[in-house]
């Protein structure tokens, strides 16, 4: 857990990553066989928890992208 300045307010950042291997491809439903869905870097996500505290709270997630071969 991180405790940065955010215009101005002290804020609380937590990091975590989702990241899994995919069974297909969600667009075009090809089947990863072969590694034909490769990973493709991760996207972060900045998600306000809505927890009250002394603090305002960010969640920082890392979600994985991924790269399909048969329909990029
Ligand atoms: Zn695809």
């Amino acid at each position: 857990m991180e405790i940065k300045q955010d215009r101005g307010k002290v804020c609380k950042f937590i990091s975590a990553t989702l990241t899994y291997i995919p069974t297909h491809c969600a667009v075009c439903g090809m089947k990863n066989e072969h590694f034909s869905v490769i990973k493709n870097g991760t996207q972060t996500s900045r998600i306000t928890l809505p927890l009250t505290g002394v603090h305002r709270t960010f969640l920082l997630l890392k979600k994985q992208r991924f790269f399909c071969k048969s329909c990029s």
